[in-house]
Protein backbone atom coordinates (compact mmCIF):
# COMPACT_ATOMS: atom_id res chain seq x y z
CA UNK A 1 0.00 0.00 0.00
CA UNK A 2 1.26 3.25 -0.59
CA UNK A 3 -0.12 6.75 0.78
CA UNK A 4 0.35 8.61 -2.67
CA UNK A 5 -3.13 9.05 -4.29
CA UNK A 6 -1.14 9.07 -7.23
CA UNK A 7 -0.14 5.61 -7.57
CA UNK A 8 -3.94 4.34 -6.19
CA UNK A 9 -5.74 6.09 -9.54
CA UNK A 10 -3.43 4.44 -12.30
CA UNK A 11 -4.52 1.09 -12.45
CA UNK A 12 -8.16 2.56 -11.32
CA UNK A 13 -7.40 4.91 -14.86
CA UNK A 14 -6.76 1.82 -16.54
CA UNK A 15 -9.97 -0.58 -15.54
CA UNK A 16 -11.74 2.80 -16.34
CA UNK A 17 -10.08 2.90 -19.99
CA UNK A 18 -10.55 -0.82 -20.40
CA UNK A 19 -14.64 -0.44 -19.44
CA UNK A 20 -14.89 2.51 -21.31
CA UNK A 21 -13.33 0.71 -23.93
CA UNK A 22 -16.01 -2.38 -24.02
CA UNK A 23 -19.30 -1.15 -22.38
CA UNK A 24 -21.87 -1.11 -24.66
CA UNK A 25 -22.67 1.97 -25.21
CA UNK A 26 -21.02 4.14 -28.22
CA UNK A 27 -18.69 7.24 -26.63
CA UNK A 28 -17.53 9.89 -28.42
CA UNK A 29 -15.27 13.44 -26.96
CA UNK A 30 -15.35 16.41 -28.71
CA UNK A 31 -13.75 19.23 -27.88
CA UNK A 32 -15.33 23.02 -29.35
CA UNK A 33 -13.94 22.49 -32.56
CA UNK A 34 -15.81 19.21 -32.93
CA UNK A 35 -12.55 17.59 -33.05
CA UNK A 36 -12.56 13.80 -31.89
CA UNK A 37 -10.91 13.66 -28.71
CA UNK A 38 -12.34 9.62 -27.16
CA UNK A 39 -13.64 7.01 -29.91
CA UNK A 40 -14.76 3.82 -27.79
CA UNK A 41 -14.74 0.50 -28.73
CA UNK A 42 -18.65 0.17 -29.55
CA UNK A 43 -17.76 3.20 -31.67
CA UNK A 44 -14.93 1.28 -33.58
CA UNK A 45 -16.90 -1.81 -34.09
CA UNK A 46 -20.18 -0.34 -35.90
CA UNK A 47 -18.54 2.25 -37.84
CA UNK A 48 -14.84 0.80 -39.19
CA UNK A 49 -13.24 4.10 -38.01
CA UNK A 50 -10.02 2.74 -35.76
CA UNK A 51 -9.56 5.14 -32.47
CA UNK A 52 -6.70 5.79 -34.08
CA UNK A 53 -8.03 7.09 -37.25
CA UNK A 54 -10.66 8.95 -34.99
CA UNK A 55 -8.62 11.08 -32.96
CA UNK A 56 -7.99 14.69 -33.79
CA UNK A 57 -9.83 14.76 -36.58
CA UNK A 58 -13.24 16.92 -37.08
CA UNK A 59 -16.31 14.60 -36.75
CA UNK A 60 -18.49 16.40 -39.33
CA UNK A 61 -15.24 15.88 -42.22
CA UNK A 62 -14.71 12.27 -41.07
CA UNK A 63 -18.73 11.30 -40.91
CA UNK A 64 -19.92 13.77 -43.75
CA UNK A 65 -23.43 12.04 -43.34
CA UNK A 66 -23.73 13.65 -40.09
CA UNK A 67 -26.81 16.01 -39.76
CA UNK A 68 -24.40 19.01 -39.02
CA UNK A 69 -26.59 21.47 -38.69
CA UNK A 70 -28.66 19.68 -35.82
CA UNK A 71 -25.63 18.55 -34.15
CA UNK A 72 -24.16 21.42 -33.91
CA UNK A 73 -27.20 23.50 -32.41
CA UNK A 74 -27.36 20.19 -29.75
CA UNK A 75 -23.69 20.12 -28.95
CA UNK A 76 -23.31 24.16 -28.61
CA UNK A 77 -26.16 23.92 -26.14
CA UNK A 78 -24.37 21.74 -24.17
CA UNK A 79 -21.73 23.67 -23.83
CA UNK A 80 -23.40 27.11 -23.16
CA UNK A 81 -25.80 26.02 -21.15
CA UNK A 82 -23.60 23.28 -19.46
CA UNK A 83 -26.61 20.96 -19.30
CA UNK A 84 -27.38 17.65 -21.05
CA UNK A 85 -29.09 17.57 -24.27
CA UNK A 86 -31.40 14.35 -25.63
CA UNK A 87 -32.18 12.94 -28.81
CA UNK A 88 -34.69 9.50 -28.75
CA UNK A 89 -35.07 7.43 -31.73
CA UNK A 90 -39.10 8.20 -31.77
CA UNK A 91 -37.35 12.05 -32.97
CA UNK A 92 -34.76 11.06 -34.85
CA UNK A 93 -33.94 7.13 -35.69
CA UNK A 94 -30.31 7.57 -35.28
CA UNK A 95 -27.21 9.97 -35.19
CA UNK A 96 -24.69 7.42 -36.42
CA UNK A 97 -25.28 5.41 -39.70
CA UNK A 98 -25.11 1.75 -37.82
CA UNK A 99 -26.23 -1.52 -38.96
CA UNK A 100 -27.16 -3.84 -36.30
CA UNK A 101 -27.21 -7.43 -36.37
CA UNK A 102 -30.70 -9.03 -35.09
CA UNK A 103 -29.81 -12.30 -33.61
CA UNK A 104 -33.36 -13.38 -33.09
CA UNK A 105 -34.73 -12.43 -37.03
CA UNK A 106 -31.06 -12.89 -38.57
CA UNK A 107 -31.37 -9.61 -39.28
CA UNK A 108 -29.51 -6.66 -40.11
CA UNK A 109 -31.15 -3.73 -40.33
CA UNK A 110 -30.27 0.03 -39.29
CA UNK A 111 -29.32 0.45 -35.71
CA UNK A 112 -31.98 2.90 -33.76
CA UNK A 113 -30.40 5.25 -31.36
CA UNK A 114 -30.96 7.35 -28.87
CA UNK A 115 -28.42 10.02 -28.18
CA UNK A 116 -27.35 12.08 -24.71
CA UNK A 117 -24.81 14.10 -25.03
CA UNK A 118 -22.88 15.64 -21.91
CA UNK A 119 -20.95 18.31 -20.80
CA UNK A 120 -17.16 17.84 -19.49
CA UNK A 121 -15.48 20.35 -17.15
CA UNK A 122 -11.99 20.78 -16.29
CA UNK A 123 -10.91 21.21 -13.34
CA UNK A 124 -11.99 25.16 -13.13
CA UNK A 125 -15.22 24.24 -13.69
CA UNK A 126 -15.67 25.11 -16.98
CA UNK A 127 -16.92 23.07 -20.03
CA UNK A 128 -14.70 22.17 -22.43
CA UNK A 129 -15.86 19.02 -24.13
CA UNK A 130 -18.94 17.16 -24.71
CA UNK A 131 -19.40 13.33 -24.71
CA UNK A 132 -21.97 12.02 -26.83
CA UNK A 133 -23.32 8.67 -25.58
CA UNK A 134 -25.09 6.62 -28.40
CA UNK A 135 -27.06 4.02 -27.15
CA UNK A 136 -28.57 1.14 -29.53
CA UNK A 137 -32.14 1.05 -29.23
CA UNK A 138 -32.90 -1.33 -31.96
CA UNK A 139 -34.81 -4.20 -29.95
CA UNK A 140 -37.28 -1.57 -28.39
CA UNK A 141 -37.60 0.36 -31.78
CA UNK A 142 -38.62 -2.72 -33.75
CA UNK A 143 -40.78 -4.39 -31.96
CA UNK A 144 -42.71 -0.88 -31.11
CA UNK A 145 -42.87 -0.21 -34.36
CA UNK A 146 -43.73 -3.77 -35.12
CA UNK A 147 -46.60 -3.46 -32.48
CA UNK A 148 -48.01 -0.26 -34.10
CA UNK A 149 -48.26 -1.68 -37.65
CA UNK A 150 -50.19 -5.34 -36.57
CA UNK A 151 -52.42 -2.78 -34.08
CA UNK A 152 -53.20 -0.89 -37.56
CA UNK A 153 -53.65 -3.88 -39.36
CA UNK A 154 -55.99 -5.25 -36.35
CA UNK A 155 -57.84 -1.98 -36.33
CA UNK A 156 -58.48 -2.33 -40.46
CA UNK A 157 -59.27 -6.01 -40.19
CA UNK A 158 -61.84 -4.96 -37.79
CA UNK A 159 -63.47 -2.15 -40.05
CA UNK A 160 -63.42 -4.20 -43.21
CA UNK A 161 -65.86 -6.92 -44.39
CA UNK A 162 -63.87 -9.78 -45.30
CA UNK A 163 -65.92 -11.02 -48.73
CA UNK A 164 -65.68 -7.72 -50.45
CA UNK A 165 -62.93 -5.76 -48.74
CA UNK A 166 -65.77 -2.50 -48.13
CA UNK A 167 -66.38 -1.02 -44.92
CA UNK A 168 -68.59 -3.54 -42.55
CA UNK A 169 -71.62 -2.97 -41.03
CA UNK A 170 -70.43 -1.57 -37.64
CA UNK A 171 -67.56 1.06 -39.10
CA UNK A 172 -69.65 2.34 -41.94
CA UNK A 173 -72.60 3.08 -39.73
CA UNK A 174 -70.24 4.77 -37.29
CA UNK A 175 -69.32 7.03 -40.68
CA UNK A 176 -73.27 7.11 -41.26
CA UNK A 177 -73.50 8.61 -37.43
CA UNK A 178 -70.25 11.48 -37.99
CA UNK A 179 -71.83 12.21 -41.72
CA UNK A 180 -75.24 12.87 -39.90
CA UNK A 181 -73.31 15.39 -37.25
CA UNK A 182 -71.59 16.75 -39.77
CA UNK A 183 -75.12 17.86 -41.73
CA UNK A 184 -76.04 19.17 -38.25
CA UNK A 185 -73.19 21.63 -38.30
CA UNK A 186 -72.44 23.04 -41.54
CA UNK A 187 -75.96 22.09 -43.37
CA UNK A 188 -74.49 20.96 -46.18
CA UNK A 189 -76.40 18.54 -48.31
CA UNK A 190 -75.59 14.96 -48.10
CA UNK A 191 -77.19 11.99 -49.27
CA UNK A 192 -77.48 7.91 -49.15
CA UNK A 193 -77.80 4.93 -51.35
CA UNK A 194 -78.86 1.98 -49.95
CA UNK A 195 -79.30 -1.27 -52.33
CA UNK A 196 -80.67 -5.21 -52.47
CA UNK A 197 -79.61 -7.93 -54.76
CA UNK A 198 -82.79 -9.10 -56.42
CA UNK A 199 -84.40 -12.72 -55.85
CA UNK A 200 -80.90 -13.65 -54.60
CA UNK A 201 -81.98 -16.39 -53.11
CA UNK A 202 -82.59 -17.36 -56.76
CA UNK A 203 -78.47 -16.87 -57.28
CA UNK A 204 -77.46 -19.26 -54.46
CA UNK A 205 -80.18 -21.71 -55.04
CA UNK A 206 -79.76 -21.83 -58.83
CA UNK A 207 -75.79 -21.47 -59.08
CA UNK A 208 -74.59 -22.44 -55.11
CA UNK A 209 -73.59 -20.56 -52.18
CA UNK A 210 -69.72 -19.92 -53.63
CA UNK A 211 -71.04 -18.18 -56.92
CA UNK A 212 -74.07 -16.38 -54.89
CA UNK A 213 -70.55 -14.82 -52.90
CA UNK A 214 -68.86 -14.10 -56.54
CA UNK A 215 -71.93 -11.95 -57.42
CA UNK A 216 -71.61 -10.19 -53.66
CA UNK A 217 -68.04 -9.26 -54.80
CA UNK A 218 -69.16 -8.27 -58.32
CA UNK A 219 -70.88 -5.62 -56.75
CA UNK A 220 -68.71 -4.36 -54.59
CA UNK A 221 -66.10 -4.31 -57.01
CA UNK A 222 -68.67 -2.12 -59.13
CA UNK A 223 -69.74 0.01 -56.57
CA UNK A 224 -65.54 0.83 -56.18
CA UNK A 225 -64.89 1.85 -59.96
CA UNK A 226 -67.94 4.22 -59.59
CA UNK A 227 -67.96 5.53 -56.21
CA UNK A 228 -66.08 9.66 -55.97
CA UNK A 229 -63.22 9.50 -53.46
CA UNK A 230 -65.34 10.80 -50.48
CA UNK A 231 -68.22 8.57 -50.94
CA UNK A 232 -68.36 5.69 -48.05
CA UNK A 233 -69.60 2.82 -49.12
CA UNK A 234 -70.15 -0.66 -46.91
CA UNK A 235 -71.75 -3.92 -46.75
CA UNK A 236 -74.65 -4.01 -44.57
CA UNK A 237 -76.14 -7.01 -44.29
CA UNK A 238 -75.59 -9.98 -46.42
CA UNK A 239 -76.48 -9.07 -50.06
CA UNK A 240 -77.07 -5.15 -48.63
CA UNK A 241 -75.16 -2.11 -49.02
CA UNK A 242 -75.26 1.53 -48.74
CA UNK A 243 -73.17 4.43 -49.95
CA UNK A 244 -72.65 7.85 -48.15
CA UNK A 245 -72.40 10.27 -50.85
CA UNK A 246 -71.27 13.66 -48.95
CA UNK A 247 -71.96 16.82 -50.44
CA UNK A 248 -74.60 15.40 -52.62
CA UNK A 249 -78.30 16.24 -52.93
CA UNK A 250 -81.26 13.78 -53.79
CA UNK A 251 -81.07 14.35 -57.39
CA UNK A 252 -77.04 13.85 -57.69
CA UNK A 253 -77.70 10.81 -55.83
CA UNK A 254 -80.38 9.64 -58.04
CA UNK A 255 -77.78 9.94 -61.30
CA UNK A 256 -75.24 7.59 -59.21
CA UNK A 257 -77.53 5.46 -58.19
CA UNK A 258 -78.76 4.36 -62.12
CA UNK A 259 -75.54 4.50 -63.11
CA UNK A 260 -74.73 1.89 -60.49
CA UNK A 261 -77.96 0.27 -61.21
CA UNK A 262 -77.36 -0.02 -65.26
CA UNK A 263 -73.61 -1.23 -64.75
CA UNK A 264 -74.76 -3.96 -62.44
CA UNK A 265 -77.38 -4.80 -64.94
CA UNK A 266 -74.56 -5.24 -67.56
CA UNK A 267 -72.22 -6.70 -65.20
CA UNK A 268 -72.03 -10.83 -65.79
CA UNK A 269 -70.22 -12.79 -63.52
CA UNK A 270 -68.94 -15.94 -64.61
CA UNK A 271 -68.43 -19.16 -62.50
CA UNK A 272 -67.20 -22.63 -63.53
CA UNK A 273 -68.36 -21.50 -67.07
CA UNK A 274 -71.76 -20.16 -66.20
CA UNK A 275 -72.93 -17.35 -66.72
CA UNK A 276 -75.02 -14.86 -63.80
CA UNK A 277 -76.78 -11.90 -64.30
CA UNK A 278 -78.60 -10.08 -61.66
CA UNK A 279 -80.18 -7.00 -60.84
CA UNK A 280 -80.67 -4.53 -57.75
CA UNK A 281 -82.99 -2.30 -56.29
CA UNK A 282 -82.28 1.24 -55.28
CA UNK A 283 -83.62 3.86 -52.57
CA UNK A 284 -82.21 7.11 -52.45
CA UNK A 285 -82.59 9.53 -49.36
CA UNK A 286 -81.32 13.01 -48.51
CA UNK A 287 -80.77 14.26 -44.98
CA UNK A 288 -83.27 16.87 -43.89
CA UNK A 289 -83.04 19.27 -41.17
CA UNK A 290 -86.09 17.66 -39.44
CA UNK A 291 -84.01 14.05 -38.69
CA UNK A 292 -82.87 13.76 -35.14
CA UNK A 293 -80.96 10.59 -35.59
CA UNK A 294 -79.16 9.38 -38.14
CA UNK A 295 -81.25 6.00 -38.06
CA UNK A 296 -84.43 8.23 -39.10
CA UNK A 297 -82.11 8.65 -42.45
CA UNK A 298 -81.18 5.29 -43.07
CA UNK A 299 -84.77 4.39 -42.05
CA UNK A 300 -86.25 6.49 -45.23
CA UNK A 301 -82.79 5.06 -47.53
CA UNK A 302 -84.73 1.65 -46.85
CA UNK A 303 -87.99 2.98 -47.35
CA UNK A 304 -87.34 3.85 -50.68
CA UNK A 305 -85.54 0.79 -51.19
CA UNK A 306 -88.61 -1.10 -50.33
CA UNK A 307 -90.65 0.49 -52.71
CA UNK A 308 -88.48 0.01 -55.62
CA UNK A 309 -88.96 -3.49 -54.98
CA UNK A 310 -92.72 -3.56 -54.81
CA UNK A 311 -92.75 -1.72 -57.53
CA UNK A 312 -91.25 -3.89 -60.04
CA UNK A 313 -87.56 -4.03 -58.66
CA UNK A 314 -84.51 -3.32 -60.31
CA UNK A 315 -84.71 0.65 -60.14
CA UNK A 316 -83.90 3.52 -58.18
CA UNK A 317 -86.63 5.47 -56.09
CA UNK A 318 -85.97 8.64 -54.19
CA UNK A 319 -87.75 9.54 -50.94
CA UNK A 320 -90.26 12.12 -51.32
CA UNK A 321 -91.05 13.54 -47.87
P1 LIG B 1 -85.42 -9.68 -52.86
O1 LIG B 1 -85.44 -9.36 -54.30
O2 LIG B 1 -86.73 -9.41 -52.20
O3 LIG B 1 -84.31 -8.99 -52.16
O4 LIG B 1 -85.16 -11.23 -52.76
P2 LIG B 1 -83.93 -11.97 -52.12
O5 LIG B 1 -84.02 -13.39 -52.48
O6 LIG B 1 -82.69 -11.29 -52.52
O7 LIG B 1 -84.17 -11.65 -50.62
P3 LIG B 1 -83.90 -12.30 -49.23
O8 LIG B 1 -83.50 -11.20 -48.32
O9 LIG B 1 -85.10 -13.09 -48.83
O10 LIG B 1 -82.72 -13.29 -49.42
C1 LIG B 1 -81.41 -12.91 -49.29
C2 LIG B 1 -80.56 -14.14 -49.39
O11 LIG B 1 -79.20 -13.79 -49.44
C3 LIG B 1 -80.73 -15.08 -48.24
C4 LIG B 1 -79.34 -15.47 -47.86
O12 LIG B 1 -79.15 -16.86 -47.85
C5 LIG B 1 -78.49 -14.88 -48.93
N1 LIG B 1 -77.23 -14.42 -48.42
C6 LIG B 1 -77.02 -13.55 -47.40
N2 LIG B 1 -75.68 -13.36 -47.23
C7 LIG B 1 -75.06 -14.10 -48.15
C8 LIG B 1 -73.68 -14.32 -48.46
O13 LIG B 1 -72.77 -13.78 -47.85
N3 LIG B 1 -73.40 -15.16 -49.49
C9 LIG B 1 -74.38 -15.77 -50.21
N4 LIG B 1 -74.02 -16.55 -51.20
N5 LIG B 1 -75.67 -15.60 -49.91
C10 LIG B 1 -76.03 -14.79 -48.91
MG1 LIG C 1 -82.27 -9.33 -51.97
MG1 LIG D 1 -82.03 -8.60 -48.50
Amino acid sequence: MTNDPQDLDMPRLHWLMQMLQTVDVGLVVVDRAFDIQLWNGFMENHSGVRTSQARGNNIFSLFPELPDQWLTRKIESVFTLDSRAYSTWGQRPHLFRFKSYRPLTGRSEQMYQNVTIIPLTGMDKRVTHACILIYDVTDIATSKIELEKANQELARLSRTDRLTGLNNRGHWEERLSQEFRRFRRSQTPSSLVMFDIDHFKKVNDTFGHQAGDEVIKQVASTLLSLQRETDISGRYGGEEFGVILPETNAEQASIMSERLRVSLEEAEVEYEGQHISFTVSLGVCEITPDMTEYSQWLERADQALYHSKRNGRNQTTVHST
